[in-house]
């Protein structure tokens, strides 16, 4: 049996904010087809370690490599052609795109520096018309269309009906749902989620780990940061445990919780960062239930 290839490398990477060291010296890798888990309290340096793998963020010190090439520093958009797509932990989508367009927006990076870009919405897609013969365009549109409709049917009943709807009008929930199939539509290689679960309900995050269960099967690499420590059990082949930026402890899920300096640090700080959490998680459910009475009653 031949060993996965490596798709993230990354050596002693350090990230400081002024006098604060948000990563530091932090190393690790990500084999394909593995699914690691980025833990620890909040303010562990877990995003801004995201941020320097993505290009949104560059390191002070270190190095960032992907399948066997230095991106060190690359912008997000050299790594996105590379196959490297993420979510944010404040999803971001555009509110006055359509789900559709929103998704469609993932493809960009895919086809690359040598073709015009997607036909989203208003000038670029004029340029692309104009550059592009038509026969072409419509082609090329449909065909994405087609495909960016097969990835939002993998939400069911979530997102398919409202496929026309502009993103301002989705709950919370249904706006990170969009945001990973955005990240879909680009084919990653490997997909790198900040709390995808965040604010959501139980049901919502049973759904949320069914997807992410189906993803892993069908091969996709992925780089996730979870506070829900069932999740992280049931999902990861390796755990990445960080603490004030640097890396605590990092191994197979049961031995990182059995691991009393994880205990110790993780744990103690938990409960402050849970109270805090549970206070987000109940706003951001309050304000999903507001958003689906009043957007989605149909
Ligand atoms: P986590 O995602 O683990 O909760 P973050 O990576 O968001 O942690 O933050 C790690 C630390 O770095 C925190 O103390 C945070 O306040 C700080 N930090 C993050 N981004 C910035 C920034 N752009 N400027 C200054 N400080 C930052
Ligand atoms: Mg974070």
């Amino acid at each position: 049996m031949t060993t996965p290839a490596i798709l993230f490398d990354v050596r002693r990477v350090t990230r400081r904010f002024g006098g604060l060291t948000a990563v530091d010296g932090v190393s690790f890798s990500v084999a394909q087809g593995e699914c690691v888990s980025v833990i620890g309290p909040n303010g562990a340096g877990k995003s801004t370690l995201f941020n320097l793998l993505t290009g949104a963020d560059m390191p002070d010190e270190g190095v960032v490599r992907f399948d066997g090439e230095d991106v060190t520093g690359y912008a997000p958009e050299q790594l996105a052609r590379r196959g490297v797509a993420r979510t944010f932990q404040h999803g971001r989508v555009f509110g006055n795109l359509s789900v559709l367009d929103n998704v469609l927006v993932g493809a960009h990076a895919r086809l690359g520096a040598a073709r015009p870009g997607l036909p989203v919405a208003g000038a670029l897609a004029e340029l692309w018309r104009a550059l592009v013969p038509a026969r072409q365009v419509r082609e090329e549109e449909s065909r994405l269309r087609e495909e960016a409709r097969a990835v939002i049917a993998r939400f069911g009943t979530r997102l398919a009906p409202r496929i026309d709807a502009p993103a301002h009008s989705l709950s919370y929930a249904n706006r990170r749902r969009v945001e990973i199939a955005r990240a879909l539509m680009l084919c990653p290689r490997i997909l790198l989620l900040d709390e995808p679960t965040a604010g959501m309900n139980e049901s919502e995050t049973a759904e949320m780990l069914e997807l992410i269960l189906e993803l892993k099967r069908e091969g996709l690499t992925i780089l996730l940061i979870e506070h829900k420590l069932d999740l992280v059990m049931r999902l990861s082949d390796l755990v990445l445990v960080l603490d004030d930026g640097r890396k605590i402890a990092s191994g197979l899920p049961e031995a990182v919780r059995h691991d009393p300096a994880v205990i110790e640090a993780y744990l103690g700080h938990r409960q402050l960062g849970e109270v805090r959490d549970e206070r987000i998680a109940a706003a951001d459910i309050a304000r999903n239930e507001a958003d689906q009475t009043r957007h989605e009653t149909s």
